[in-house]
């Protein structure tokens, strides 16, 4: 049997109305009619089994029976910054840091970075995210923030335990990612990588230098990359 479908709710509530588009999506895509089950979840981390108690041209309306944790959330809280990268290349990030377990994930400006941010990008950026927890059984979705600075960037991470600048022009890691903690802010660059000052800063603000190797990997790919070690050290990956 199929497992119930998954929608993003706002708002949790005993009765949940859809949005237009959603209730468009859910009646003429996937069918659903009252009585069938839906799975909520609102990026808190919680999920609501519900009942279809409304499917017609007004929209539909659901019944919320029961609310669980997922067990989908890392314990293990990993904060993903990247440098703006050009065309789709910052979605397709946030889309693989969602399904790799980032809790959250920031973008900034630097010094060599050569795209831009607005309002209606880090909107896409966040629907990215949101869409791409649905489809992984998450119930928790990234916070996804813009930084328009790198130094606010890494003055946002100076919480996290561990704290790794992947810098490609580095022979060798500072240290390993073999040990990581309960808290991990990863920082990759954008197309245009760092300058020697901007690695000098992060080493300043407590960031340890990282190697990904002797090749120089696009921006996305290190970033994925160097999501997937952490997650595997931290045991999210079986
Ligand atoms: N413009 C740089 C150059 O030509 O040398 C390349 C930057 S690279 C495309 C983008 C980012 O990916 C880098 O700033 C770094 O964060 C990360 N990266 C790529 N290859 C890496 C490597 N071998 N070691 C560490 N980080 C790497």
């Amino acid at each position: 049997m199929a497992a119930p479908k998954r929608f993003f709710v706002e708002e949790i509530a005993d009765e949940v109305v859809f949005s237009p588009e959603e209730s468009r999506h859910a009646r003429n895509i996937l069918r659903l009619s009252e009585g069938d089950e839906v799975t909520l979840f609102d990026g808190s981390g919680k999920e609501y089994s519900a009942v279809v108690t409304r499917a017609d041209r007004q929209g539909i309306a659901v019944h919320v029976v029961r609310e669980s944790v997922s067990d989908r959330e890392p314990k293990t809280d990993v904060f993903l910054l990247v440098g703006a990268l050009k065309g789709d290349k910052t979605e397709l990030v946030v889309q693989k840091a969602t399904e790799l377990g980032a809790s959250r994930i920031g973008v900034f400006s630097s010094r060599f970075c050569a795209a831009y941010m607005n309002e209606n990008k880090l909107e896409r950026l966040r629907r990215v995210a949101r869409e791409a927890a649905k489809q992984c059984l998450r119930a928790g979705v990234p916070q996804v923030d813009y930084f328009p600075a790198l130094e606010e960037a890494l003055a946002a991470g100076a919480a996290y335990r561990d704290k790794l600048f992947a810098c490609e022009f580095l022979e060798r890691s500072e240290r390993s990612v073999a040990d990581m903690g309960a808290s991990v802010c990863a920082v990759v660059g954008s197309e245009g990588g760092f300058s020697a000052e901007e690695y000098a800063l992060a080493q300043s603000m407590g960031y340890a230098g990282i190697s990904l190797g002797k090749r120089i990997l696009r921006a996305e790919t290190a970033a994925v990359a160097l999501l997937a070690v952490i997650m595997h050290a931290v045991g999210e990956l079986g």
